[in-house]
């Protein structure tokens, strides 16, 4: 094995060097018509994806943020009420809930999949929650079984966070397809990325649909026409086209990283390292394949100092990040996302990882002490 062989964290090299073309050929397709907002090429991706997704709808929006945003706006969500969230996940989707002027609620996740379960759900739910918030965290999704049971004994809303799980299943269903609607985020990073900002929210609800439509298009359901107090976030043409040419490759290249991380559940064998647990039923997509260590950061430098490049998801809780200390927590107060934010190491997973990449990263992994 080359031991001065470097192994990024990701990489869009091979991605590129499979779709540049295309993509080139969708710049040009889009630059020739001169039409870039709200225009045949978002509407033929929005079917695309509502299809892939196996939903009836589907609105693009200027990325995962707002579309979780406009979808808690679109229905009525709003100040006094409250919101359960996981109190591990990345800060949009609390900030989501926040810029509609509700409340987040934290609820910790499970240590094993790091994803809400059902546990300790009913304990955080009051007279003002009206929805809860799953997010299929690192691709994983969540047990929703349980999650949609307890949201029905309590008639609450579900909208489910897919930033980081397009394609994801479980039980055969598709994330995306359980609550009333669902956001996803097309960051360059995420599994289907543009190439710059992007997202979309789907839903069953042709109602809703229209109302999150309206709701980033101004508030606007005619031109000049303002229904809404609205925002703006539109996909644009020239990303739909972009990920227009991406979708049809989105599960060849999930199940690249399947296979990348089957090798590592195999092939890694280092007592000091907690491998990913994958839930019974369920076909991951592996956004992150997160380990744990205690020793986090030593085996962190071990790897850096080898070549690999490695990242944290998230090193702050969003409990004690500093946008949120009016909400007056401290540490201690969830215990399960502090321990993950202190042991949780991510390892290099992207489409066209090499077998000696892959390779290179379990030596390493297995030889930590
Ligand atoms: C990326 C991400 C978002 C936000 O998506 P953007 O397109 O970056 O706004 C929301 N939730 C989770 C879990 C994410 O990973």
């Amino acid at each position: 094995m080359d031991q001065n062989m470097q192994v990024p964290f990701s990489s869009f090299l091979p991605m590129e060097r499979k779709l540049g073309a295309q993509l080139q050929e969708a710049f040009s397709r889009v630059l020739k018509r001169s039409w870039y907002i709200t225009g045949p090429e978002v509407t033929a991706f929005e079917e695309a994806f509502a299809a892939y997704c196996q939903v009836p709808c589907c609105v693009g929006c200027g990325n995962g943020l707002d579309a979780l945003m406009l979808i808690l706006k679109a229905l009525g969500i709003s100040e006094g009420d409250e919101v359960i969230v996981p109190s591990n996940t990345y800060i949009a989707t609390a900030l989501a809930v926040t810029y509609v002027g509700a409340k987040p609620v934290f609820v910790e996740p499970d240590i094993r999949t790091f994803n809400l379960s059902g546990k300790g759900l009913e304990e955080a739910i009051t007279e003002r929650t009206r929805v809860i918030m799953p997010v299929h965290l690192y691709g994983q999704p969540c047990d929703m079984d349980p999650i949609m049971e307890i949201a029905q004994k309590h008639h609450l809303l579900v909208v489910e966070d897919c930033a980081q799980a397009h394609g994801a299943t479980y039980h055969g269903q598709k994330v995306g397809t359980f609550g009333i609607a669902a956001g996803f985020s097309f960051y360059p990073g995420k599994n289907l990325g543009a190439l710059g900002d992007a997202g979309a929210a789907v839903t069953k609800d042709p109602e809703l649909a229209a109302k999150i439509r309206a709701l980033g298009n101004y508030g606007s359901d005619y031109k000049y026409h303002h229904i809404y107090l609205g925002n703006n976030s539109r996909l644009d043409e020239m990303q739909a086209a972009f990920l227009g040419v991406k979708l049809p490759y989105l599960d060849e290249m999930n199940e690249a990283r399947r296979e990348i991380a089957a090798r590592y559940l195999s092939e890694m064998h280092n007592p000091q390292v907690i491998l990913p647990f994958v839930q019974e039923g369920v076909t991951p997509v592996w956004h992150i394949f997160g380990v744990r260590c205690k020793n986090r950061d030593a085996l962190e430098t071990w790897l850096n100092r080898r070549g690999i490049t490695t990242n944290k998801h998230y090193p702050i809780p969003m409990h004690l990040q500093k946008c949120y200390e009016d909400l007056g927590f401290c540490r201690g107060d969830f215990p399960v996302a502090e321990e993950i934010s202190d042991t949780e190491l991510s390892l290099p997973m992207y489409y066209g990882m090499t077998d000696e990449e892959i390779g290179k990263v379990v030596e390493a992994v297995n030889s930590f002490s």
